[in-house]
């Protein structure tokens, strides 16, 4: 008998049709003789609804009652999962994630999960029910309710796993695996048979949602295999997993690209020792990620440094920017949101020179200016305009000839 943790994502969960076309699949499962905790996320664009009905009341919102709202969306979910089952006479018993033992730290909207008491989880498969956990949810220390950051049940998929250590972690969704690059923007990209955690780290860090970053991080800590899988086929999906085998590292093996991106530039800013920690811990005190960050070469004393965010910061970065920059004695500031990130990932990369000069070679080709660059050992990254996103992400993808197999 396996124990295997299973995750349906909100397309798959998106009607009580999905519902029940999933739930008979759980039963197929089931009487293969396995067991099954199966985590849901909210019903299609529910989290998006619930998001978009509380910004009408206004902005700066509470966090704690924002996630307080956004938890039902999962509730929702795992309920009917559960009713669908029973009707199908298989026995199955819903939990929110604070019942079925999830503890977060008290970052609401993003809180970490910091444990799980796995307890009344293990009991109800004892009873030989499925477990149905809804996503995306944790308990705070204060006992307060929490939500994982968007993607999260992925995350509360993968701990589950490694907390039981469940033989397999099955992520179904809307496509039937991970792909070279987005298959929505590249016709051609492949489906790869294997991809290892170190490569979908980056690649889902970079903007490939069929991921939650934190989710990757969970599996290769605990080394948890993860099948992705589509919800709405059979074919077999990508195993995330160690590598055992370096010598066949890819030199690239995907293309990712995000749009949740903004640049802002400071001119002028006085070149003396402590000033970047002054700009950049004031950004950490108000909780805004910083992603590239470049300084350009000094003239007359001083310096112009450009960084980028997550767009859906930048109002509420702005105002904090504008104020350090008076701090700083900077001259001013400027700010795009219309701009995207591509990256170009492969553990191969570490030991083949010449891949940057591969990628900007693929971009000039199309014409595409680049604003920023960053590297580390496996991956490349560019901010681009964001009108360019899909042909450059074509682009590079035909540059390393991700269409071909392996
Ligand atoms: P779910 O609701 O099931 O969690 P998501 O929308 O979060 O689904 O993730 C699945 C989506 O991820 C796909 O529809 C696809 O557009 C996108 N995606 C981005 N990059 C990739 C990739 N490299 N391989 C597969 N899917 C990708
Ligand atoms: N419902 C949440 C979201 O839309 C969590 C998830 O789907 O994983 O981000
Ligand atoms: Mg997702």
């Amino acid at each position: 008998m396996s124990l295997y943790v299973t995750k349906f994502g909100g397309s798959s969960v998106a009607s009580l049709e999905r519902i029940s076309s999933i739930a008979a699949r759980i039963k197929t499962m089931l009487e293969a003789g396995n067991e099954l905790v199966v985590v849901v996320s909210a019903m299609g664009d529910t989290t998006d609804d619930l998001l978009e009905m509380a910004s009408s009341i206004g902005d700066n919102l509470s966090c704690r009652e924002m996630d307080m709202l956004l938890a039902t969306g999962e509730q929702q979910s795992a309920a009917l999962l559960a009713l669908t089952l029973n009707k199908m006479c298989v026995e199955a018993i819903s939990l929110t994630g604070w019942q079925a033992g999830i503890k977060s730290d008290s970052s609401y909207n993003k809180a970490r999960i910091s444990g799980i008491d796995n307890d009344r989880i293990r009991n109800e498969l004892a009873k030989g029910k499925v477990v149905v956990v809804a996503g995306f949810q944790g308990l705070s220390p204060e006992g307060d309710i929490t939500t994982l950051g968007r993607g999260g049940s992925d995350t509360t998929a993968v701990a589950l796993a490694a907390s039981l250590k469940a033989d397999r972690c099955i992520i179904f969704t809307d496509v039937d695996g991970v792909y070279t690059a987005d298959p929505r923007i590249v016709k051609e990209a492949r489906k790869l048979e294997r991809i290892s955690y170190e490569e979908m780290l980056e690649l889902a860090s970079l903007g490939a949602v069929v991921m939650q970053p934190r989710a990757v991080e969970f599996a290769m800590l605990f080394n948890v295999d993860v099948e992705v899988s589509s919800s709405f086929n059979h074919q077999p999906g990508t195993i995330i997993t160690g590598v055992s085998d370096m010598e066949h590292q890819k030199v690239v093996q995907g293309i990712a690209h995000d749009l949740n991106c903004a640049r802002i530039g400071i001119f002028d800013v006085p070149d003396r020792p402590g000033i970047a920690k002054a700009l950049f811990s004031g950004l950490a005190e108000e909780r805004i990620n910083v992603d590239m960050v470049i300084q350009a070469a000094m003239r007359d004393g001083r310096n112009d440094i450009a960084f980028t965010i997550e767009r859906n910061e930048l109002s509420r970065a702005l105002p904090v920017v504008e104020r350090l920059v008076q701090e700083i004695g900077a001259t001013g500031i400027s700010y795009a949101d219309n701009v995207a990130k591509i990256s170009v990932v492969g553990a191969g990369m570490k030991s083949n020179p010449g891949v940057a000069a591969s990628v900007f070679s693929a971009l000039a080709d199309e014409d595409i200016n680049i604003q920023m660059i960053s590297t580390s050992e496996i991956k490349i990254s560019c901010i681009i305009d964001e009108t360019q996103t899909k042909q450059a992400v074509a682009a590079l993808h035909r540059k390393f000839k991700l269409a071909e197999d392996e």
